[in-house]
């Protein structure tokens, strides 16, 4: 077809939320886009499917908590431009013992980027969520107002419709099977499973879970970045408590950093459940998942749903499981770089986002359009998201 056929200024391989987010950025700065997916568009077989995603600015490593400010910002740009919400703010809860590494870094990341942060002792944790949270002896909370759910498959739909709205080409199944420098003219080729080709100036690869395959074929090197398998779980909420779990009656996205650490968001979309999923899964690869919860995991959490949430989830069992993938590097910073060798600056990674990444897609898309638009981004600190850092060393930072 005619609108395949021109040479593109960028094409953008992979539609999870990443790819999504970089083609939607790269065409509103009127850069020809075409975005490529394997799948269905809005499949639910890679990490961006389903129905939310935590937003918080909580990290150890300082570097992450501007990165999630700005996200904000741009998740709100973004929704009105586009009309709708995909962004539900809250308050977000950390708890754990008092001398966890994680808190402890935590709260010091907040305070250098003016971020506020509150520190309540168990009992604090008690009043403030109205029991709602029964943190075990020894524990604190650290609470902190930039918390949120995005909702996810809404999230990746609004991108790509900004994107098109924006003059991006968009085509879904399309396995883009290898990646070339055309030497006599410098463009950059990209070929598919079904045989076709489709040329660009520069590329940039937002392929999730696949990234070390497609990368070992293209550049013959072996990005450190696993694919674990992660099952999100929701719990039904007992009778008559419903309301109290709501982002309206002041409930928390939260992360319980004990063993073992936890997560989850108020119930929003499903009324009545709230889900409550381990932050751990098994090693996997794309094609070859059991797409089932690992029974030990489920007792450990059962456990801590029965102790930590004043008796009022019904701990029995996870009343919808749903499968994903998270693509874990050693040191799980992400990877946002060139990919160097023959492709120089034309072609650009962004993946190894280690279970962490949803909530920063608008910031991802903007450094990988600003890198391929004039090769530098401000505003983030991409020497940790170097590959040469598995050069030195293979557990990266
Ligand atoms: C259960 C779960 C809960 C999570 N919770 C949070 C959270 O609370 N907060 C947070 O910030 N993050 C969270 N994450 C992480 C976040 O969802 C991911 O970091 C993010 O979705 C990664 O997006 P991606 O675009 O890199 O990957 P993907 O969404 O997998 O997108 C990659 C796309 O590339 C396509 N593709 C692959 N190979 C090819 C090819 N050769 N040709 C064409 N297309 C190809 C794939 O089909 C896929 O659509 C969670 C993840 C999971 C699984």
């Amino acid at each position: 077809m005619e609108k395949y056929n021109q040479l593109f200024d960028v094409i953008v391989i992979g539609a999870g939320v990443m790819g999504s987010s970089t083609a939607y950025q790269t065409a509103r700065r009127g850069l020809k886009t075409l975005l490529l997916e394997q799948f269905d568009f809005l499949h639910p077989r890679g990490s961006s499917h389903g129905e939310s995603r935590t937003i918080r600015a909580t990290y150890k490593k300082d570097y992450y908590c501007s990165m999630a400010l700005e996200s904000s910002r741009l998740w709100e740009e973004a929704e009105a431009e586009i009309g709708y919400k995909v962004y539900f703010k809250t308050s977000h809860l950390d708890m754990g013992p008092s001398d966890s590494e994680f808190l402890q870094e935590a709260i010091a990341s907040c305070q250098t980027n003016s971020i506020p942060v509150r520190v309540l002792d168990r009992s604090e944790v008690f009043e403030e969520f109205s029991g709602k949270f029964q943190p075990p002896e020894g524990w604190i909370g650290m609470v902190t107002p930039q918390g949120g759910v995005i909702k996810a498959t809404k999230a990746v739909a609004m991108f790509q419709t900004l994107g098109v709205q924006s003059g991006a080409v968009l085509k879904d199944n399309t396995e883009v099977v290898d990646i070339k420098k055309d030497q006599s003219t410098g463009e950059i080729v990209v070929f598919t499973r079904a045989d076709e080709k489709f040329r660009a100036k520069k590329c940039v690869i937002t392929v999730g879970a696949w990234t070390r395959r497609l990368i070992k074929t293209v550049r013959g090197i072996t990005l450190p970045i696993q694919p674990v398998e992660i099952a999100a779980y929701y719990w039904k909420i007992k009778n008559g408590h419903e309301d109290k779990f709501t982002i309206e009656n002041g409930f928390p996205t939260f992360g319980s950093h004990g063993d073992p650490h936890i997560y989850g968001t108020p119930s929003l979309e499903f009324p009545g459940l709230i889900k409550i999923p381990i932050d751990e899964g098994g090693a996997c690869e794309p094609e070859e998942r059991t797409w089932a919860a690992p029974p030990d995991m489920l007792d450990s959490l059962r456990e801590c749903i029965r102790e930590r949430f004043g008796g009022l989830v019904d701990s029995n069992g996870p009343v919808i499981t749903q499968s994903c993938m998270y693509s874990v590097t050693p040191d799980k910073d992400y990877v946002i770089d060139f990919l160097g060798g023959e492709f120089g600056e034309d072609a650009l990674v962004a993946g190894g986002f280690s279970g962490h990444g949803f909530k920063m897609a608008p910031v991802v898309g903007r450094v990988a359009a600003e890198l391929v638009a004039s090769g530098t981004a401000e505003g983030v600190a991409l020497t940790h998201f170097r590959i040469a850092r598995f050069e030195k060393n293979l557990r990266g930072n």
